[in-house]
Formats: C-alpha cells, structure tokens, sequence
C-alpha cells in the first residue's frame, strides 16, 4: 500500500491527534507507520470515543489490524491481568500475523501481554500463557471454544470483541463457534466487526449481535487496487493450463499466487507445474501446519516464485511484492475476486490480476467489473515467438547488468579467449545467447496458437486479420505503456491520414501493434526516419511474421538454435501436463485431497490423519 511521505514530527502528531498515547506511537514510529491509513483514521478516534458497536467494511491490506488494535491498546487496563479483548480469527496464519503486530504495537506497553490460540499447535503451552494473564487473546474460533470449554479462557471480562474478516469465518462454517463465543462475552461488550464483503451471513450477525452499530468503510477499494491492472484470457479446458504456463514463460521474473477454488485443483496445478519445471508449490488446507509453514517460507524468501493456493490457505501470508495474482478459476463468490487482487499492487508497487475464463464463465467479469469499479482488458495467450522475445530481451538485460569480478575471472581468460580465437563478435553474442536460450526455442518450436483454440468458444477473443501487418516495438508496460500512449506515439509519426491501426498487444518489456498493410513501408520508414524516443528510451519498430514458427525477426538471421541448453526449467512437450490430469504421485503429492472448495481453518481442524502421505486417487 502507498503510504505518502511525511517527516517524524508529523507522524508523530497524526497518530496522536487520533487520540493515541506517546508509547503507542512510539512504537509506530519504529515500525515505520508514518501515517493512518483511511479505515484507522475513521475507527482509531470512533472506538476510542464511543463504546458503540461497530461494522467497518474493510479489505485486507488496508490496515485493518492496526484499525481495531490500537483503540483497544490505548484503553484497555495493564494493571489487571484479564482478557479484555478478544479477536477472532478465520485461520492460524492470520491469528498469528495479528497476534504479532499487536506485540509489535505494545513494544512500549510492557505491562501489555498477548496470547494466540490456535489448532495444530500445543494446548498446554497456550493454557500456561493464558494462566500467567493475557489483557488480549487472539484466536481461531474452533480453539477459541475449546479452550473456554477447559474453562483454561474466561471471557466474562471482556470490553472488546473483534471479529476480523468475518464473512470468511461463516464461509468456513464457524458460525457455531462464533455463536459459543459472543454468548461467553458479556452483554456491555463493544463488538467490532471487520469484513471485506456483507454477505446475507455477515448481516444477520450484526443484526443478531451488535446495537445499532456505527458503520464505517475504507472506500471503494485499498489503496493497493489502484495500482492494480485486471486482464483476462479468453480460454477452454484444453489450454486453461499451457496459457497458464505460457504467462509464466512470459515473465520471467513472475513472484505470483495462482488461485484455485479446491484443494485438488490447487494441488493438481502445482504439481503439473513442478512437473514441467517451475518453481512453484502448493499451499491449502490439506497440508499440515508444518508443510504449511514451510511452503509459505519458501514462497517469502523467494525460493519458490509461483505459489498455487486456495483462498483461505492463502490469508496470512503477507507479501507486498507480488508482480501477479492469476484466478487459474474464478471464486465462488465474486466478492473474493477483490480479496485475491489486492494481493498485488500493494506498497506503491504495480501488479497484475489476471482471470482465465472459458466462454461460460466469462458472464462472471461484468459483475466483477462493477465491484472493481475497472475494466477487464482482454489479452492474447502469448506465442511461443513472444515468450522467446521476452525471454531473450530479459537475458539480454541481465548479461547488461551482470558485474564482471574481474579479480577472480581474470585467471581463466586467457584459455577462453584462446579457445574462442577465430569466433567475430556477431557469432560469439549468438552463441552464447543460444547456450541459454535453445531449449526455449525448442519447446516453443511447433506452439500452436491458443487463442485459435479458444476463438471457437469465445466470441471476443481476436483472429489475425489478413489486410494488417504487425509490428513488434521495444517497449512495453514497464516503460508505462499503454494503448492510447502507443497510438499517440504512433500519430505522431504521420504516417498517413487515414492509417488504420488493427489490435495492440502491450507486454512488459516489448509491444505489438498492428497498421493497415497499405501503410506497412511508410510506417517503418517514419519510424526509422523521425528516430522517436519515449520516455527517454529510443524505439524501434520491425514487422513481425504472422506466422508462429520459424525464422527470425532479425535482418533474416536465425538467432534461435535447436541445441539443449539450460533454461533453469526441465521441460516435457508444452501439453504435457494439463489441469484435468490427475496428480501424479510424485513427492509433491501430499495429503488427502479434496474437490470441495478449500474451507479448511489452517490447522484448526481435526484431520482424520494422512497428512503427509502420499496421495493416491482412483
Ligand atoms: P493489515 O490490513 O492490517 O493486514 O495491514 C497490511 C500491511 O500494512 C501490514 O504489513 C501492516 O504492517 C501495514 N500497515 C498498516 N498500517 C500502516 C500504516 N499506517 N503505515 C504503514 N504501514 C501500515
């Protein structure tokens, strides 16, 4: 999320102007917090002056957490060892994430102890931390019910109760453990209830259980929305999985979770995915809380790039970087859609959602659309030659950045030059790029077109127009392109009057555009002539073949070989693996699998046992 830049002293008054204490903003200081977000602005002041209910429509990444803990932090009573609030929680990861920034917000409010309830972790360890006083308990509602059951919890003190993201705690069929909660708490309680959509479920809780509540939202969307781009591929069952392989191929340096509704379609992804040789994994419910701890490290420290996830298995993990969030299918509930696209294009950062829908289930964007409030831009299953372009440019843009230790390299020189005496520059550039680059170029060889494939269900999809040419021009979305700025550049060629500009592809690092093929010399010849810049960067533009196999672009040299090289990826043909297989019983294979949407709770949950075994489906 985009916070604005301000200096310590104001950050220190905006956060104490809401109503907070010096240690409280102290410790916000040190966090970084520079300044409330929307939805603390409205309810830090709103809980810490009125003891009335509250309802705030909030998504995740808006800064909720700090929304409804700090309030309490400033008021609660450090002189007695009671739980005084008590914060509900959907799954363990998110239970823990908010038990720690409230640790993290009492750095300076010693007397302040916070104890996290939760399944699959030990019962003893949390009773004993409950036994030494714990002023705030946050907690999964199963764990939460059998602890007050132990009677190990009392809640009869309770001033606070919060119930974060709420419409996922009834979709995970908590109702009847929020029910034993709210009634353990008593009647002068101030209830908070903090959820991203108002379901039919969320309403008769706040109906059934709040007072004339206040109703506060952090608006429209989260910061993070705005920066967020929705795209979607128009596709059939048949390519559903090598489009998505080939927007991975795409981009390169992709950090994305893909989203499945079940956990066996999450689980028969990643695999494929491994299989084909991606850095990818998978994370849902029916993983162990081990597994899924230490999938979800990986996935932080980067070690894996692609993460294959189900909703709920998802929430907690707090990842700012993503550059996309793909809907490998749609959510059952399109509210969810907002959920998973606000997973990128946080911290001022862009990012990409993209929806791969099949004919049937585009109906499902116009609503979507109107939540969002944006558009869906449609775009085209890459070919294999775009991948190879955008792989090749992103090579050739780490051989430009790549430091030389010259130090250590220096002794071995002379050998290599020696045994590459008699290769000229031209060569040695084509070599060396094709070691890298062939078992790409292989693979994508024969690549058929999948929006041909997908056309025959999709009446928005687009066919190549035979009276156009394309041309390929070397930028692209991260030099802030897009359409309209490429047909103003292009206006500005004066090409001719009335030249007709066809389909444009803007990708990352490269674009497509298509002209009237009447126009098809002039507009290489102005392009070539006027030498234009945009933004600082000189761009050339070449005709690029229709066709999708074969030949260079290049002056007719052949810069694609057909030796094996070392992509990083072990590669099988491109429909090797397809999402309706089943799973293979590879090591990747864990736990039972499911076809029911993922509502497991994070651990909260009793399994019947078989974590970690290998699955086998008949
Ligand atoms: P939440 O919606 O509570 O999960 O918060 C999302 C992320 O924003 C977390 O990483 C918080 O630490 C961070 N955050 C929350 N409030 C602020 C703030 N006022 N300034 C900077 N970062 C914040």
């Amino acid at each position: 999320m985009a916070f604005c830049e301000s200096t310590k002293i104001t950050v220190m008054s905006l956060f104490l102007e809401l109503g907070l204490k010096e240690p409280i903003n102290k410790a916000l200081t040190d966090l970084g917090y520079e300044k409330p977000t929307v939805i603390q602005e409205k309810a830090i002041p709103q809980i810490i002056s009125s003891t009335d209910d509250l309802k705030a429509f909030a998504q995740t990444g808006t800064g909720k957490t700090a929304a409804f803990s700090l309030p309490i932090l400033q008021l609660l009573d450090s002189n007695s060892g009671n739980v005084q609030a008590i914060i509900l929680s959907p799954t363990r990861e998110l239970a823990v994430q908010i038990g720690n920034n409230i640790k993290d917000f009492c750095k300076y409010l010693p007397s302040v102890k916070v104890t996290t309830v939760y399944g699959g972790s030990s019962m003893e360890d949390q009773i004993r931390s409950l036994k030494r006083g714990s002023q705030i308990v946050v907690g999964t509602p199963g764990r939460t019910v059998d602890l007050i059951k132990r009677r190990a919890l009392k809640l009869g003190n309770v001033q606070w109760l919060v119930l974060d993201e709420a419409d996922e705690m009834l979709n995970m069929g908590f109702k009847d453990e929020l029910d034993k909660v709210l009634e353990a708490t008593p009647d002068t309680k101030q209830t908070l209830l903090f959820s991203a959509t108002f379901p039919r479920e969320v309403e008769s809780i706040a109906k059934n259980y709040m007072t004339n509540p206040v109703e506060i939202t952090s608006g429209q969307k989260n910061q993070g929305s705005d920066n967020v781009n929705h795209e979607y591929y128009a596709v059939t069952e048949r390519t559903r999985y090598p489009a998505l392989k080939r927007i991975a191929d795409l981009n390169p340096n992709i950090y994305a979770i893909i989203f499945c509704r079940t956990r066996r379609e999450t689980q028969e992804v990643a695999d494929n995915l491994i299989k084909d040789g991606y850095s990818a994994d998978a994370l849902h419910g029916d993983l162990s809380q081990g597994q899924r701890d230490s999938v979800m490290g990986k996935f932080r420290k980067k070690t894996i790039q692609i993460l294959v996830a189900t909703d709920v298995a998802a929430r907690g993990l707090d990842v700012t970087e993503l550059t996309h969030v793909i809907n490998h299918k749609l959510p059952d509930q399109i509210e969810n859609y907002t959920h998973r696209s606000g997973r990128t294009g946080r911290a001022g950062n862009k990012g990409i959602s993209i929806v791969l829908v099949n004919g049937k289930e585009k109906g499902k964007l116009r609503p979507i659309e109107k939540i969002i409030q944006k558009k869906f831009v449609e775009a085209k299953v890459p070919s294999g030659k775009d991948i190879c372009q955008n792989q090749l440019m992103n090579l050739i843009d780490k051989v430009q950045d790549i430091e030389v230790n010259e130090t250590q390299i220096n002794e071995f020189l002379p050998n290599i030059y020696e045994k590459l005496e008699g290769l000229d520059r031209e060569q040695l550039i084509q070599k060396f790029v094709s070691l890298e680059f062939n078992t790409m170029l292989a693979y994508y060889e024969n690549a058929k077109d999948l929006n041909d494939l997908s056309s025959r269900d999709n009446s928005r999809a687009r066919t190549v127009d035979e009276n156009m040419t394309r041309f390929f021009i070397n930028i692209g979305r991260k030099d802030n392109l897009n359409p309209g700025k490429l047909i103003g550049l292009i206006n500005e060629q004066n090409i001719g009057d009335k030249v007709e500009i066809g389909s444009i592809d803007i990708l990352d690092t490269f674009s497509f555009f298509e002209i009237d093929k009447n126009f098809e010399d002039k507009t290489l010849e102005a392009f070539s002539s006027n030498q234009p810049d945009f933004d600082g960067r000189s761009v050339n533009v070449e005709i690029t073949k229709k066709e999708r196999s074969g030949g260079g672009r290049r002056g007719g040299k052949k810069p694609f070989g057909k030796k094996d090289g070392g992509f990083g990826r072990r590669r099988s043909s491109e429909g090797s693996s397809s999402s309706s297989r089943r799973s293979s019983d590879s090591g990747n294979s864990r736990g039972r699998s499911s076809d029911r949407p993922d509502r497991s709770s994070g651990g909260e949950r009793r399994s019947s046992g078989g974590f970690g075994r290998k699955r086998r489906e008949s």
